[in-house]
């Protein structure tokens, strides 16, 4: 295994030995692509979304947030294009009818897939003579549709079957129409969408642009402003791999920026540092952050500049969030396919337009990844290695671990009471530990990241003051409990 899966292994090992991420639905042997967050996951994944929440929603004026729902009018998936166009390219293995993405069998054989059409990709597995992963021929691609498809109402797919004239058999399945006429061949007849079907959004973005009007017509913020949301979205990955970095149910933290067609570029700059700031404070090296401006041949085609911010997780460097500035594109679909005007006029004038929006797009998994794999560190203390998360503090899922130093010591159990209650009043993300010795306990609280370690033992019965250890330094110093958050 090279060491970059070691450390990935190494990550997945202790998020799910200490409570962090579980493989969904793991009593029956998983769902994959799916993953449940454990007691401390999910404390650090909420403190990652709120601290995202505070920067880009609470601490600015010109930002609104949302909370749409998920099931949404399948017009709103017509209009975006996702319908038609949200694909992947999809190949198969011949023998073992195993099913890959294209373009990712494309990067595993070392192979560059960025801006190579679905015929492009086939023609460079035939030259190349890639196979697939078990070592067979692979087929033709084909597009895939990553939207999960669901019934709205009482509405079921069963078929109705009634016969035709010269023995044809026609059935009819929701909106589709099949026709079999016995030559052992079933055509296509009519196609459509079935009015009750609805999809699993694959993005929090289409949530927000259905909201634009309402917003505007409650608030009329000024341009440039935003609107932010926060949520789960489905993608039905071909082959969801790499731990949460592509999951099929994960979160999504969007905002799309308002502006007037004429000063989007400005926007988009600050935005990138807005976001190279908060990336900074998710405790994130910048040294492992990257900037990938993309060519126009693989950016959408409404889109007239996309930065990726690829990190260097120990997969490799993947993109952890993007940036892209997508014109007047989805506004103006809503309004061609809703008919309900989106021009916005500036106050006072008779300037009147449909914004551009410029959109950062940024996945909840890969940012915990992002910092789960900054945060890992094998290190030496007194020559036993250990283990430990370096959490920036205000993303610990635990700030504070209190323990007596003997648990048989009424007294001692008494007075560290005090003190776990005093402090959990004030933090809530307060520990209770009084297994095994003292140094065992160091080493489960360095584990999950616990910036610190307080121990009461006879002394704070006498002059009131505990040990507080530091989870970096390991150093130990005597402070009064009053002193404790000094
Ligand atoms: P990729 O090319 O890696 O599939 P994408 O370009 O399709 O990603 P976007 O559609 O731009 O991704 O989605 C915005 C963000 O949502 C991504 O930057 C990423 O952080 C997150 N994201 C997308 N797909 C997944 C997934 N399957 N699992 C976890 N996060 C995801």
């Amino acid at each position: 295994m090279s060491e970059k899966n070691q450390e990935m292994e190494n990550i997945v090992s202790l998020a799910k030995r200490r409570g962090f991420i579980y493989n969904g639905s793991d009593v029956y042997g998983g769902l994959s692509g799916t993953w449940d967050y454990g007691p401390l996951g999910v404390a650090l994944k909420r403190n990652i979304m709120d601290l995202w929440w505070k920067t880009f929603v609470e601490d600015r004026e010109d930002m609104y947030g949302v909370d749409a729902a998920i099931l949404m009018n399948q017009k709103v998936w017509q209009a975006s294009g996702h319908v038609d166009t949200f694909v992947d390219p999809l190949c198969e293995d011949t023998v073992n009818h195993r099913r890959f993405r294209t373009d990712h069998i494309l990067k595993d054989n070392g192979v560059n897939p960025d801006g190579m059409s679905m015929e492009q990709m086939d023609v460079t597995i035939a030259e190349h003579g890639i196979k697939s992963p078990d070592g067979n021929p692979l087929s033709k691609s084909r597009t895939f549709n990553m939207m999960f498809e669901t019934l709205i109402g009482p509405a079921e797919e069963k078929p109705t079957v009634s016969f035709m004239e010269h023995g044809s058999i026609k059935i009819e399945m929701g909106a589709n129409t099949y026709i079999a006429d016995g030559t052992g061949e079933i055509r296509a007849g009519a196609r459509g969408i079935n009015p009750a079907t609805s999809y699993l959004r694959p993005e929090t973005a289409q949530g927000i642009f259905t909201n634009f009007k309402n917003v505007v017509d409650s608030f009329y913020p000024d341009l440039p402003f935003g609107i932010a949301q926060q949520g789960k979205a489905f993608r039905n990955e071909i082959s969801p791999r790499d731990f949460v970095f592509r999951s099929r149910e994960f979160e999504q933290m969007e905002i799309e920026y308002f502006v007037h067609p004429d000063k989007w570029q400005e926007s988009f700059d600050s935005l990138l540092a807005d976001i190279k700031s908060f990336l900074g404070s998710l405790g994130l090296p910048a040294d492992k952050i990257h900037e990938l401006e993309v060519p126009e041949e693989d950016r959408a085609h409404y889109s007239k500049r996309t930065i990726d911010i690829e990190y260097d997780f120990p997969i490799g460097k993947e993109e952890l969030l993007g940036l892209a500035y997508r014109t007047d594109f989805d506004l103006m679909n809503i309004q061609n396919n809703s008919g309900k005007s989106m021009e916005y006029t500036i106050k006072g004038t008779n300037d009147r337009f449909v914004p551009h929006v410029i959109e950062p797009s940024f996945g909840v998994e890969r940012a915990l990844m992002a910092v789960m794999s900054a945060a890992y560190t094998e290190d030496e203390v007194n020559g036993e290695k250990r283990i430990v998360m370096k959490f920036p503090e205000h993303l610990a899922p635990v700030k504070y671990c209190v323990s007596p130093l003997l648990k048989n010591k009424p007294e001692l159990v008494e007075k560290a009471r005090e003190v776990y209650q005093m402090l959990k009043k004030k933090h809530g993300n307060v520990m209770w530990d009084d297994n095994g010795n003292i140094g065992k306990r160091y080493r489960r609280q360095d584990e999950i990241g616990t910036p610190y370690c307080v121990v009461i033992d006879f002394d704070t019965l006498e002059d009131g003051t505990v040990t507080i250890r530091d989870r970096d330094t390991t150093e130990q110093k005597r402070v009064n409990i009053i002193d404790i958050e000094k």
